[in-house]
């Protein structure tokens, strides 16, 4: 009989930090390596390039937040593409894409995602039981993601 049991799906994790948490997402990241490695993940730009040169993450790196970035992860949650984010948001520093900020974490909300704001929270995540196991999460019922992307010529 076959004991090993069956390693939970990979889970889609975007990280993304302000300039002035990058180096606490650094730290973190360092830290939860491990983990974290066995996830695929998704950045904005500036954090994903840090994460890719310093820690030698393997990351899908969007546009950087302030150009696009930030919209683009909302984007994929939208289309059922990201399971949690990360994102450790600077309330001490206003910024020019804080519509985008407040986007991307309404659609968080919206679509019923994890995420964390502060290391505190990002620590109780990744240790949660739920994050190493198959966690069903409730996905809102606004009906299938009913869109068609135009495919023929015009
Ligand atoms: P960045 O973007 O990783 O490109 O710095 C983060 C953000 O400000 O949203």
């Amino acid at each position: 009989m076959n004991t090993t049991p069956e390693p939970p799906a990979a889970r889609h994790i975007a990280l993304v930090a302000h300039d002035n948490k990058k180096p606490e997402l650094l730290e973190w990241a360092s830290f939860n390596a491990g983990s974290l490695k066995k996830h695929y993940l998704y950045a904005t730009g500036t954090t994903g390039n840090m994460l890719e040169h310093e820690l030698g993450m393997q990351v899908h790196r969007f546009l950087s937040g302030p150009v696009g970035g930030d919209q683009q992860i909302g984007a994929r949650i939208a289309e059922g593409g990201i399971d949690m984010l990360i994102f450790f948001w600077d309330p001490l520093e206003s910024q020019p894409h804080d519509p985008d900020v407040r986007a991307l974490l309404r659609l968080c909300t919206v679509w019923n995602i994890p995420m964390a704001s502060n290391v505190a929270t990002a620590d109780f995540l990744i240790s949660s039981p739920l994050f190493h196991e198959e966690y069903e999460r409730v996905v809102p019922p606004f009906g299938p993601r009913d869109y068609t992307e135009f495919s023929g010529t015009p």
